[in-house]
């Protein structure tokens, strides 16, 4: 059961309804609504005279499963990382290399990624590897460059966490979490997440569906941590021409379904340096709300996923077009209405050396 309460309602209110949840034993979980209200997530029914409590908007006992991450809940939601707002505005781009190979290379780049139109740094000092024999990541000094590369150029940082027990050592680096693909249905993992306060980075199964995307993040949410950001990765497909397929089919119906912001990532979502840059601008199409972006000074030479990995140019290239096509694409979801179909020349099909012989009119 969702109840929705105003900001005008008394203290009282909001004090009866917890306390009738507890009396019921029914788990209960508030968040703010985003239009200066809370709400309150009950695990269960409570009778439908609480609606008669002063202040409260709505009581909603038929939602979606993951109650506290749909749009049922409240208005779309802007997550800060670290002072970086995701959501509602301008795409975020985080960018970095998948390993964070050394101190110096990583300030480095922190400063070409920044020049390049980054706003977020990206990489991983605690790497998933499909092969234990590859290189496993730096572990806690990877965080500790981190914390320097944050230091020389202010871009918040955002690095994955694979366990539960690493989560605090984790958040007192990073200004926002990851997880990774592997890791979306490691409950424990995301219940210890749930615990703290830093942002979340969540990113999508290769092989779930949205459903048990957002009941993931409902498991964060659930355990106390609204801060989700989703991420589209790549899910696996048939054709072994790509490691993965990005499908951006699931951020449009996000948006319909849930209030929480999504990024989407062309690096792991294809697999291949060269389409990396055109799935970007699909993904900016797509209605994400930012990027994560592999890069690396040297992507031949980067120690894990160099293949999928673009160089600081070629980011900013992306970031420079991504902008370009915000501005053209806004405004496409609002309501149409004549002032808004943009007006446009009729389509005139000539055979060569002719005159029009049909035309369509706009
Ligand atoms: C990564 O971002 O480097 C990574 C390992 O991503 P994923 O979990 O999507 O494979
Ligand atoms: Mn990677």
């Amino acid at each position: 059961m969702l109840i929705t309460i105003s900001s005008e309602a008394p203290q009282s209110t909001r004090a009866a309804i917890l306390l009738a949840a507890a009396e019921g034993g029914l788990r209960t979980q508030t968040m703010t609504n985003g239009r200066g209200g809370e709400v309150v997530a009950i695990v269960g029914s409570l009778p439908p005279l609480l609606g008669e409590l002063p202040g409260v908007e709505s009581i909603q006992s038929v939602h979606k499963p993951y109650m506290l991450a749909s749009l049922e809940a409240r208005a779309s939601s802007i997550v800060d990382a670290g002072g970086v707002g995701i959501g509602g505005g301008t795409p975020v781009i985080m960018a970095g290399p998948c390993s964070i190979e050394s101190r110096e290379t990583l300030v480095d780049l922190a400063r070409a990624v920044k020049a390049a139109g980054a706003t977020m740094l990206r990489g991983g000092a605690f790497k998933p590897r499909s092969s234990p024999y590859s290189f496993q990541g730096l572990g806690l000094e990877g965080l500790q460059h981190l914390a320097a590369a944050r230091e020389a150029t202010g871009l918040a940082v955002v690095t994955e966490v694979m366990e539960p027990d690493q989560v605090e050592v984790v958040a007192g680096y990073a200004d926002m979490l990851q997880v990774g693909s592997r890791n979306m249905a490691n409950f424990p993992l995301l219940k210890r997440i749930g615990q703290c306060t830093t942002p979340v980075l969540l990113k999508r199964g290769f092989s779930a569906t949205l459903e048990e995307l957002l009941m993931s993040a409902e498991y964060i949410m659930a355990n106390g941590n609204p801060n989700v950001v989703l991420c589209e990765r790549g899910i696996r497909g048939f054709d072994a021409a790509f490691r993965f397929n990005l499908d951006l089919n699931i951020v449009p119906a996000i948006k319909e379904v849930s209030h929480l912001p999504v990024i989407v990532d062309p690096s792991h979502g294809t697999g291949r340096r060269s389409l990396v840059k055109r799935m970007a601008m699909a993904g900016l199409a797509s209605g994400a709300d930012g990027l994560m972006v592999e890069v690396h000074p040297d992507p031949e030479r980067a120690l894990s996923d160099g293949y999928q990995t673009i160089t600081p140019d070629e980011l900013a290239h992306i970031h420079r077009h991504g902008l370009a096509l915000h501005e053209v694409l806004a405004g496409l979801d609002d309501e149409l209405d004549e002032t808004t179909i943009p007006a446009h020349e009729p389509v005139r099909i000539t055979a060569l050396g002719e005159e029009p012989a049909v035309v369509l009119s706009a």
